[in-house]
């Protein structure tokens, strides 16, 4: 079978996406370009339509013979297009109860054959940098898509040659890119999305590893143009100002003026001025304008304020308020910008938005304990080709073991006797998993167990994170006589249940620990190579804690075992018992303070001589033990 490509169709731009060894990229075209403007100019009868920055070039020069946003035409009938719309400078025609059709050098265009142009294109493009030929995709729509027009970007595609496999909502893509399908069952989110010409909001729930859409608001025509619009007429008033040309009069002028002006606008995202050159605007003319961010906020910000009603709206229609969302993420270019985010962060009540961090560059997650987070940390203008590339691989059946079948990315266990990590889930166990051993008491009479939860590669638990701890109380007995089984439980959600039960009693403890799975890459890899640095140390730490508590263990014996037989013993043994005793004793105290680690090796060896030594000694004692049992029983 052959692969599934991904593909936004957009009002602005389109993109196709796909996914290699598990990871899902945007193709660019010949020229190194990603966004492939929807706009196709068709030059003459029989000449082959011109598609994407080259069509765009040409669109304010043959306006009549170049169609952007067509994608406000598909399946819609001419009664349902309001009259603005139709202000195109080719002919839209179509009877009030059928379908519309775009008049250009005489022939009807139907607007799924313009969107086809467009998504040959993409599919061209597709098979030049995938080096085989692509006839199967999954396409993004608006959410608020109805049948007919969901039924005409079918149709476009098998125009195109492509079969479209799914149609999917384009906030479900974007959220899926983000990677919000391994958010806890019906966590809510909300989506931002303003493009070159649209703005949506979107409200959805995670239904059983899949997004509903809960309620969906916007306006078709409002988006980054309209700033763009704002800056041109800023613009053309300083020309005149200054004693230049008219550009309002002159379409060509205006071209070159937009142009600059969302150059202008890109730059601000993340400079805050930025020089607009326009040299020779007429013959003896040039203009200059240090266009500031502040300028432009205070130029755009009632565009931007525009959305908010979309937002309360598209919340109030879910029965939602902001505080009941999780996440709130941003797709479409003009999200790049930084008052755009600091504004929605305001309304949505998320943290409070850093402006030094409010470029793509910088993207992150802003968390607060109250409101939901806002979350940039996709392309945004990627993020729906993306998503649409992962549902393709997903219906491919390529991602299920990843997306699926998650795994923990670090080992989790526990802290145990002298402060060593024990692992009960291994790091890359399948989840859901479920783990437990058995753990028992250091001293005497402990009236309860401390667990600490942790989780790394580290053999020290202080090297590791640790997730919480809880304590677990029994009834006091001697050291090593409690037995307390503890039990790991991973769900699906990456959530971890740490359970600590007393077995004679049967009383126990369950707590949950937050997500376990849902930890940032870049900690995982340093958690792991640091692991790898220190593995040397890390184990001669192990086993020099080890040797320890065995070295304390014998010590701690063999002391009461020469008190209590001091008279029986013949003191040239006791003094060679009392040196092994001494050179443990030596050895212990080489430990170095700060590493808290010393020789393992020669701890052992001491260790292993006093075991020796003190042999006959136990030996001496097991005879006299015995020797009191016969008694007792009166056999001698
Ligand atoms: P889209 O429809 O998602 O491709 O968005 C296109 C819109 O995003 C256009 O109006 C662009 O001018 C705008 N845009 C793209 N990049 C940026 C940026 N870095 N800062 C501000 N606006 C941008």
């Amino acid at each position: 079978m052959s692969r599934i490509v991904g593909i936004d169709l957009g009002t602005t731009n389109s993109l196709v996406a796909v996914v290699e060894s598990g990871i899902p990229y945007v193709i660019a075209d010949a020229e190194g370009q990603r966004l492939t403007p929807s706009v196709v100019h068709i030059p003459g009868p029989g000449g082959e339509p011109v598609v994407g920055h080259k069509a765009s070039r040409v669109r304010a020069l043959k306006p009549a013979e170049t169609v952007y946003s067509v994608k406000r035409f598909m399946g819609r009938r001419g009664a349902d297009i309001p009259r603005e719309e139709m202000l195109v400078s080719y002919p839209v025609q179509g009877e009030a109860s059928g379908p519309v059709t775009l008049g250009i050098h005489g022939r009807a265009w139907t607007p799924e054959e313009i969107s086809a142009e467009v998504l040959k294109k993409l599919k061209r493009d597709a098979e030049a940098t995938l080096g085989e030929p692509v006839t199967r995709a999954v396409i993004t729509v608006p959410a608020y898509f109805n049948d007919a027009q969901r039924n005409a970007t079918i149709r476009a595609g098998e125009i195109a040659g492509l079969t479209v496999e799914r149609i999917v909502n384009e906030p479900t893509a974007a959220a899926l890119a983000y990677g919000l399908d391994k958010l806890q069952e019906r966590s809510r989110i909300a989506v931002y999305d303003l493009g070159g010409g649209t703005f949506d909001l979107s409200i959805l729930e995670l239904n059983q590893g899949t997004f509903q859409v809960l309620s969906t608001n916007g306006n078709t025509r409002l988006g980054g143009d309209d700033l763009d619009r704002r800056i041109v007429e800023s613009l053309a008033g300083r020309i005149l100002a200054a004693g230049g040309p008219d550009a309002s009069r002159d379409p060509g002028l205006m071209a070159r003026i937009r142009e600059v002006a969302e150059q202008a606008k890109i730059r601000l995202s993340t400079e805050t001025s930025t020089d607009i050159q326009l040299p020779f605007l007429t013959p003896g003319f040039s203009f200059s304008h240090t266009l500031t961010r502040e300028e432009l906020e205070s130029l755009t910000r009632e565009i931007i304020e525009r959305t908010r009603a979309h937002c309360l709206r598209s919340l109030s229609d879910a029965k939602l308020e902001a505080k009941d969302l999780q996440q709130v993420i941003l797709v479409g270019g003009q999200t790049r910008m930084p008052l755009v985010r600091r504004l929605v962060s305001e309304w949505f009540g998320c943290a409070e938005f850093e402006e030094s961090r409010g470029d793509l560059r910088l993207g992150g997650e802003f968390h607060k304990s109250q409101g939901p987070a806002l979350n940039t940390s996709q392309n945004p203008d990627e993020a729906v080709a993306l998503g649409a590339a992962i549902q393709a691989e997903i219906l491919a059946g390529g991602f299920k073991n990843l997306l699926l079948l998650d795994v923990t990315p670090l080992s989790l266990g526990i802290e145990t006797f002298g402060g060593l990590m024990n692992v009960i889930i291994p790091r890359n166990s399948t989840i859901p998993v479920k783990a437990g051993e058995m753990f028992t008491t250091a001293v005497d009479n402990q009236p309860s167990m401390l667990i600490h939860v942790l989780q790394g590669e580290r053999e020290r638990a202080s090297d590791n994170w640790s997730l919480g701890r809880f304590t677990l109380e029994f009834e006091r007995a001697p050291k090593g006589v409690p037995r307390v089984g503890v039990q790991f439980e991973i769900d699906a959600n990456g959530i971890l249940h740490a359970l600590a039960r007393d077995v004679r009693t049967g009383h126990q403890k369950i707590v949950q620990m937050k997500s376990a799975v849902d930890v940032d890459d870049a900690d995982v890899q340093k958690m792991v190579e640091e692991s790898v640095a220190h593995a040397f140390d890390d184990l001669r730490a192990r086993q020099w804690i080890e040797a320890k508590l065995r070295a304390g263990e014998t010590l701690g014996v063999t002391r009461k075992a020469v008190a209590e037989h001091a008279a029986e013993l013949d003191p040239e043994y006791r003094t060679q018992i009392e040196a092994a005793m001494a050179e443990v004793e030596r050895v212990l105290e080489t430990e170095d303070r700060r590493t808290k680690t010393g020789d393992p090796q020669r701890l052992k060896e001491a260790n292993k001589a006093l075991d020796e030594v003190t042999k006959p000694l136990a030996d001496h004692m097991m005879d006299k033990a015995m020797e009191a049992m016969l008694k007792k029983k009166g056999l001698i």
